[in-house]
């Protein structure tokens, strides 16, 4: 174990996670130096609330300021690529992340998610799963608290559940876990992999010591990277052998499927959309070797409605069911929203476009969208690229925008706010677009109710 062989190490970026290393590392007696580019890191003053005899250096990275530590704890927003870790990894010091030193030490059966969307979706849920199931889940990685947070505060847990980025997965050896899932794979993050095929190698590296791999069907890119014979697929369509997840239109509706044993209803599910099922289906896959009850594992489905801001139901009424996706804030976002709902959308967009080309969401625009509600900077531009294609109302406000809605709405349609479009024109922030969408929808209801 690296805590064993060192006295010495460097963490390098000091935010949330960079300082729950730091704390880590002190609870094992290693003498610790905290570097960060910036002149005041995110976690400089905790760090000295917690920490005060570590030495810190801020400002510009130098390989000097390294003091010759020969382990390094590298944060996933620090790019490996970076010359003062690569001038270091030549001298031959260890470079890792906080995930390598949790999995030296984490004794408990491990459930490991990565892929470029649906992370912390899926995340939560099998942690909802593992809980439904009467155990307790460490919900950790990307996602909720850092994972050596857990450990310094000795919290007990019975299953690890990690959401890993592939920055994390840089700086990771080997990931032993009982079933790790790649969920999907788009273009992401090119500004810091040199092609395509680096980030998909970065993304496979979850693999490497997995005993079960838990893969899209139908996408052989890494099936034929995965050392394990044990593949358990999913997609959105009918399985047919045991080890494969899916759905399948039945007498009674479409119902998922694990090979030929039916696992719930479609309708049953609480998250909208398409992509969503998807991530159901690779959850049931995920948890499959830890033995839960069927019920424990659909009534943690049922009753997940999904993480704050991403397509999260907030409100039904009259049949017409509110749901802030106010995390799309750019195009790409939006289209997988549009494209994966089976209702009819009142669409509510806008904000600040970031130099996106709005023609892009036509395609994703079907006799299923009623009208497009536009508000903020950049309406003028939305409204031109899109007026031949729907029929479009502009508001001044969320209030105005929520109220517009509720007049087109009827029953059994969506009325969905995917902006587009960065918030900071009108909001604090996306959480914060959404927290004032969720107040407007409640002020409505309540006044409709009174
Ligand atoms: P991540 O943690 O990977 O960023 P999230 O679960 O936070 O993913 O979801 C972020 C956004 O990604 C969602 O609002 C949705 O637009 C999109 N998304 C979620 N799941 C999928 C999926 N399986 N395929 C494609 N897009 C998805």
């Amino acid at each position: 174990k690296l805590i064993e062989q060192y006295q010495r190490a460097a963490v390098v970026g000091l935010g949330i996670s960079g300082l729950s290393v730091v704390r880590y590392l002190r609870s094992h007696s290693i003498e610790v130096i905290a570097l960060d580019s910036r002149s005041v890191p995110p976690a400089a003053q905790a760090l000295q609330a917690v920490c005060p005899e570590v030495k810190t250096v801020f400002g510009a990275f130098d390989a000097e300021h390294l003091d010759g530590a020969e382990l390094i704890v590298v944060s996933p927003g620090v790019s490996i690529k970076e010359p003062m870790l690569v001038q270091a990894r030549r001298r031959g010091a260890k470079i890792v992340g906080d995930i390598e030193l949790f999995l030296q030490v984490n004794q408990k059966p491990l459930i490991a998610i990565t892929g470029s969307n649906g992370k912390s979706t899926v995340t939560a849920l099998v942690g909802e799963m593992v809980c439904a199931g009467g155990m307790v889940p460490l919900v950790a990685g990307n996602i909720g608290k850092p994972v050596l947070d857990a450990l310094t505060d000795n919290e007990p847990y019975d299953v690890a559940v990690l959401e890993l980025s592939s920055f994390q997965l840089e700086t990771t050896n080997q990931v032993p876990a009982d079933a790790a899932a790649i969920l999907n794979i788009s273009p992401d993050h090119l500004d810091r992999y040199d092609s395509m095929g680096d980030y998909v190698l970065a993304k496979s590296r979850i693999l490497r010591g997995a005993q079960r791999a838990v893969l899209p069907r139908h996408d052989d890119q890494f099936t034929m990277i995965t050392q394990t014979g044990d593949v358990l697929s999913f997609e959105l369509d009918e399985p047919h052998q045991a080890n494969e997840f899916g759905v399948k239109k039945r007498s009674s509706g479409r119902w998922l499927m694990h090979g030929k044993t039916p696992l719930m209803r479609l309708s049953d599910i609480g998250l909208l959309g398409l992509h969503n099922v998807k991530n159901v289906v690779s959850a049931f896959a995920l948890t499959d070797f830890l033995g839960l009850t069927l019920e424990s594992q659909v009534a943690a489905v049922k009753a997940f409605t999904g993480l704050p801001h991403r397509m999260q139901t907030v409100a039904s009424d009259g049949g017409v069911i509110w749901v802030n996706d106010s995390k799309a804030t750019n195009v790409g976002a939006t289209i997988t929203a549009l494209r994966n709902l089976e209702s009819p959308v009142v669409w509510i967009a806008g904000g600040q476009g970031k130099g996106a080309d709005f023609a892009d969401l036509a395609d994703a625009i079907t006799d299923d969208v009623r009208v497009l509600i536009l508000l903020g900077e950049d309406a003028d531009k939305i409204d031109q690229a899109l007026r031949s294609k729907v029929k479009i109302e502009r508001v001044k406000d969320m209030e105005a925008a929520v109220v517009k809605a509720a007049e087109y709405a009827r029953p059994d349609d969506v009325v969905l706010l995917s902006p587009a479009c960065a918030s900071f024109d009108m909001f604090t922030g996306f959480e914060h677009r959404g927290a004032v969408f969720i107040a407007c929808v409640e002020r409505l209801l309540q006044r409709g109710a009174a």
